[in-house]
């Protein structure tokens, strides 16, 4: 079958060879930023430690927002340049209502659909041409991507990157965006060798449906470039890396899948209501999502259905709760701002990525039921990738 925008299958029955062949490219990944970005990256850590701005996190997260500045940089930053004047605070006021608020998200989706594309992306673009990007011109993209609420965790990192950009001079400035901008240069060449076989069809269904998304809110969720897709993938490498450690320390588990894995509809699935999420019951045998629940019976894991864009400071660690772990599973274009703001929850978090996406919401017209690689998913509950 066609996949709708990637599929980590290929024409093999499992995706062994996906986790391999990304597993191999981050580690090309790393290597290039030894001659590349790490000195940068020392340096952050240097001003984060002399002002004590936060507890320093593991290096594999700081490359992934330097990474991601570059590549989402060269995405919108002249879409983002080119809006003036826009209900900024609002829009990103309207991302967090609708994960707080799910009765109303529909209400709320509508607006923010028709909001996002009369101000957030305009016809006419500016030419810019930009080297350097300034100080102002960073805040200014910042804003809009929070705006769009696709980008609430990266504008939050970039912020601080900002900060200590802030305290350099030009020529310092003009050397920090030269090495990410051939960082990021190099990273588009091979990511494609590497991981374009996974994501080929990306750029003909951006251009099939540029007119269907007109006016939807998932307008920029689902017209993600092929580069952000490899980002992404090698992004949740990374973050499993580094939140590896203090994941392993917890001692319960939780996976969250999303909706479009279950056999049945929304409406005919019989789960029960949680504060934290759905529960499976059963009800179909043939479903993903009561396989992973009976897997999870057997190696003491919980399984929670999560509806997209769920409240996700839910898992937050509370006094009497389990040492709790989270493993969550989404499709390419969401799981790695999941796993953001599950670290700034303070929630130890992996992630496993669905081979392909089908939600009927978002992708395929009668959606397609989604899966995960249940090997990859034991490899990290039994805590065996080292
Ligand atoms: S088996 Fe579980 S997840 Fe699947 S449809 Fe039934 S209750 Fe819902």
């Amino acid at each position: 079958m066609e996949p709708v925008t990637y599929s980590l299958k290929l024409s093999r029955t499992n995706t062994e060879e996906y986790y391999s062949d990304v597993r191999r490219f981050t580690d090309e990944v790393l290597l290039k930023t030894e001659e590349s970005v790490t000195s940068i990256v020392n340096e952050y850590i240097n001003y984060i430690n002399k002002f004590k701005l936060e507890d320093v996190r593991e290096k594999e997260e700081y490359i992934l927002e330097l990474l991601s500045f570059g590549i989402l940089w060269r995405t919108y930053a002249n879409q983002a340049l080119s809006v003036k004047h826009a209900p900024f605070i609002t829009l990103s006021k309207m991302g967090e209502w609708r994960k707080k608020h799910q009765r109303i998200k529909p209400f709320i989706d509508l607006s923010r659909g028709i909001l996002i594309s009369l101000f957030l992306l305009p016809e006419k673009l500016k030419q810019n041409n930009l080297p350097v990007p300034s100080l102002d011109q960073i805040d200014h993209v910042c804003k809009w991507f929070e705006a769009t609420g696709e980008f609430r965790e990266e504008a939050i990192r970039f912020i601080g990157w900002r900060a200590f950009w802030g305290t350099l001079d030009s020529t310092k400035h003009k050397e920090i965006f030269s090495a990410i901008a051939e960082f990021r240069n190099w990273f588009e060449v091979r990511s494609n060798a590497m991981l374009g076989k996974y994501t080929y069809n990306v750029e003909k269904f951006i251009s099939d449906t540029r007119n269907k998304y007109r006016w939807r809110e998932d307008r920029i969720s689902c017209t993600r470039k092929q580069i952000e897709y490899h980002l992404n993938m090698v992004g949740a490498e990374l973050m499993n890396r580094a939140f590896r450690k203090e994941f392993n320390t917890t001692d319960a588990t939780a996976l969250l899948l999303p909706g479009c894995m279950r056999a049945r509809s929304k409406d005919e699935c019989e789960a029960i209501k949680e504060p934290k999420g759905l529960k499976c019951i059963g009800c179909e045998p043939k479903c993903r999502v009561n396989h992973l629940r009976i897997i999870g019976t057997k190696k003491k894991f919980e399984v929670y259905i999560i509806p997209h864009a769920s409240d996700l400071s839910l898992w937050s660690p509370k006094k009497g709760e389990p040492n709790r772990g989270v493993v969550a599973s989404a499709c390419v274009t969401t799981l790695v701002e999941g796993g953001w703001e599950l670290k700034r929850y303070g929630v130890p978090a992996q992630c496993v990525l669905l081979d392909y996406s089908g939600c009927r919401k978002h992708w395929h017209p009668e959606g397609i039921q989604t899966t995960l690689n249940t090997h990859e998913l034991e490899r990290i509950i039994e805590k065996r990738i080292n």
